[in-house]
């Protein structure tokens, strides 16, 4: 096969997630055929800066051999094995019992899956079966949030709050109900406090525990800071108030943390950095920093005693705990603790990420908003900071400046009119400024192409 226009050969048969695929096939797409570091390459030899540590996953990095050494030897031992049938492995013992090193106090039991959608499913098996088995049958209903994201299979879309995936096949299904998400920028009340924001977006909690009845709901779930969202930082009073309600009406407390385990908040688990201590944690991505597939859900003692209590739990997946994965993520794991990256994000780099970021992009006209905590990095793009007006067709100038960005080799991400950053755990304060000189750059070349599109009023009129 011809290597010359590859990307466009791809699209001509590769039906690409999350994209319009018609568009690609005039398009074609960017080939990357290599990575180091921060860094991935191209097929035409440009050197990209990946500020989304491919799709918030490759915690550690590109390039470790440690991992594919690991990986070579684990498939030449035990490719694969299952854990279904009273069986199971040396690999994936050893993922257990490292995860039981670095989950907090309470959780000593894992149940692994091949995703970070598969362990929302799992998860949202999990909290019915708990309540069943404990004689709570009718405790059904999962409360999500609207824009929060919990994957794409049928249960994560449902309980995610994507409007737009919502609308394509008739979700969510039957018993998943959504709360507003504690986004303060647009949705607080004239002088209202952060503070003050972050109780009242959680008592919408209380509201709906109130309108369906507390003894049919089975959990809230929700991402400790929203990713695809837009990196939703919610205010610190919020996720101790979420928890006391929870406790207070018996409802499971469930935290998504598939893009903040791992250390991406510069804690272990998201949860930790919000201070707060769910029934049950979702993850993936950083578990294995993306090298294979693979998602864990940890269960604490309360839901397992229960779960034990219900007989067989008439779930899994070919792939739970699979050899090469979990061998994979258990290098991992252990590259994170032993060089200490975790708590590197947590003393230096995402503080100076928190400040680099504010000073970088406080000043632009069209950008508001301006936020970080650890390596999650956001700010939103309006039209108008005094009256904090949006532009119009929402995520058009987000994929405008995103655009830039990728024209420019930088990799940052839009959701909507959201830009997002979540760079690899192991970036240098050096290369967090490179990453935001670059940034900066395509901000100012994004602001005079809106000056000029609002000069023509062009925006307006395409709404
Ligand atoms: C990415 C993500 C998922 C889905 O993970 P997949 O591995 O893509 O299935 C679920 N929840 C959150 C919070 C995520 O960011």
């Amino acid at each position: 096969m011809s290597k010359k226009n590859y990307g466009k050969q791809d699209t001509q048969h590769h039906l690409h997630p999350f994209s319009d695929n018609a568009a690609l096939k005039n398009e074609g797409v960017r080939v990357m055929t290599h990575a180091k570091g921060i860094y991935v390459y191209d097929d035409e030899g440009n050197k990209i800066t990946d500020g989304m540590a491919g799709l918030w996953c490759v915690n550690i990095g590109y390039g470790r051999k440690e991992l594919a050494n690991v990986a070579k030897k684990q498939m030449e031992t035990l490719p694969f094995y299952n854990t279904f049938f009273k069986t199971t492995h040396p690999a994936v013992i050893e993922l257990t019992s490292k995860l039981m090193e670095i989950t907090p106090e309470g959780f000593n039991h894992v149940f692994y899956t091949g995703s970070g959608s598969e362990s929302v499913d799992t998860m949202m098996r999990m909290v019915r079966h708990y309540w069943s088995s404990i004689g709570k049958p009718e405790k059904k209903v999962i409360i999500g949030r609207w824009n929060g994201y919990h994957g794409s299979t049928i249960g994560g879309t449902s309980l995610g709050g994507m409007k737009s995936m919502h609308e394509q096949g008739g979700l969510p299904i039957a018993n998943v109900v959504h709360i507003e998400q504690p986004w303060y920028y647009g949705l607080a009340q004239n002088d209202e406090s952060v503070e003050a924001f972050g109780i009242r977006a959680a008592n919408w909690l209380e509201d709906k525990i109130k309108e369906i009845g507390a003894d049919k709901i089975a959990a809230f779930v929700g991402e400790p800071i929203q990713g695809a969202g837009g990196v939703i930082i919610p205010p610190k009073t919020y996720w101790p108030r979420i928890q006391e309600l929870c406790r207070q009406y018996d409802i499971l407390l469930v935290a998504d943390e598939v893009i903040c385990g791992y250390g991406r908040t510069g804690h272990w688990f998201g949860h930790e950095a919000f201070g707060f201590q769910p029934d049950i944690f979702t993850t993936a991505k950083g578990l294995s920093s993306g090298y294979l597939p693979i998602g864990a859900v940890l269960v604490n003692d309360k839901v397992t005693d229960g779960l034990l209590a219900g007989g067989e739990f008439n779930h899994g997946f070919t792939y739970s705990g699979h050899p090469v994965s979990a061998a994979v993520a258990k290098a991992n794991l252990d590259i994170l603790d032993e060089e200490g990256v975790v708590k590197k994000v947590h003393d230096k780099t995402g503080p100076y990420m928190k400040q680099r970021w504010k000073e970088t992009f406080s000043g632009f006209k069209y950008v508001d908003d301006v936020r970080s905590e650890g390596l999650m990095c956001g700010f939103t793009l309006v039209k108008d900071k005094n009256t904090r007006e949006l532009f119009p067709n929402p995520g058009e100038m987000g994929l405008m400046c995103r655009d830039i960005f990728f024209k420019n080799n930088l990799i940052m991400r839009a959701c909507g009119d959201h830009i997002v950053a979540a760079p690899p755990l192991i970036i240098t304060k050096k290369e967090i400024d490179k990453m935001l000189a670059t940034a900066a750059e395509c901000l100012r070349e994004f602001e005079i192409k809106v000056d000029a599109l609002l000069a023509k009023n062009a925006v307006v009129e395409a709404e």
